[in-house]
């Protein structure tokens, strides 16, 4: 079992290994890349990619392995754009280390999708030929810190209804600040101070939290609307590549998906387990 991101560098390549590198879930990338004490501690999603391919690549009977970008729909849960973006990328790097593993090999299927959609964000078009709208888009890359880091400075979790004694509006406005890189008005600051202490009301039901509060009032600067903070109906992303990647068709049930991994990676009598 390791604990560290050194521990995991020093452990054997050899035999089963167990990692757990924080008290719950790993931080959002967006604080991982802010904070030089968890990227000493905590590693990325490509290094664990990395770390698993090489132990599992050691079996001669082959392997399936699991990747979750896990957090993107915690992120999409909490409307929080940064938080969302940048473990999206991290995602993306680790699928980048898949693609290297694979690439000269005729034995090794990938799948990729997700189970469900969630939140639905989306960039909105604003300015003359929506000339804003990717400058609004481009405030995230100066964003050091979620929605998540934001409640902890504040000691607030996501379901409490009340702030502690003595946090002013002035002390929220000024941690959105330092987190995203943005001034809001009072008037913004008054709302999200409402939304955190747990009497805001607005007549749109998921509008009424921190977390819906704390987007819209963002979305005035960043461009970026959610339609919820749960999960949603849409088709989502499938992607593979492979030996028998062709046998998944274009549109498949997520339920569905699962019989065709088993069927591919010939796992007999699984009904029975
Ligand atoms: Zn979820």
């Amino acid at each position: 079992m390791v604990k560290s991101k050194a521990e995991l560098n020093r452990a054997s390549e050899n035999g089963k290994i167990l990692g757990t590198f924080y008290g719950s879930h790993l931080p959002y990338s967006v604080d991982h890349k802010s904070l030089p004490e968890l990227q000493e501690s905590v590693p990325t999603l490509a290094e664990l990619t990395d770390a698993a391919l090489k132990r599992l690549d050691k079996n001669n009977n082959g392997f399936i392995l699991q990747i979750e970008g896990g957090r993107v729909d915690h992120a999409a849960h909490g409307n929080c754009p940064s938080g969302l973006i940048y473990d999206q990328i991290a995602f993306d790097d680790a699928i980048k280390v898949v693609m290297d593993y694979t690439e000269g090999r005729d034995d090794t299927l990938v799948i990729l999708t997700t189970d469900h959609g969630n939140a639905n964000p989306g960039l909105g078009a604003y300015g003359s030929g929506y000339s804003q709208s990717p400058i609004m888009l481009d405030t995230i890359k100066d964003y050091k810190h979620s929605f998540e880091w934001v409640h902890r400075q504040l000691n607030v979790s996501w379901d409490d209804t009340s702030l502690d004694d003595g946090i002013t509006v002035n002390r929220v406005r000024e941690l959105i600040e330092y987190a995203s890189n943005t001034r809001i008005t009072e008037e913004e600051a008054i709302m999200a101070f409402q939304a955190l202490n747990g009497d805001f009301r607005a007549p749109f039901r998921n509008r009424q939290g921190a977390a819906g509060v704390f987007s819209g009032i963002m979305a005035n600067y960043n461009g970026i609307y959610f339609i919820s903070t749960t999960h949603t109906s849409d088709y989502v992303e499938l992607a593979a590549w492979g030996p028998g990647s062709d046998k998944i068709p274009t549109f498949v049930r997520n339920t569905d998906l699962f019989d065709l991994m088993v069927e591919m990676a010939a796992v007999q009598d699984y009904t029975t387990f």
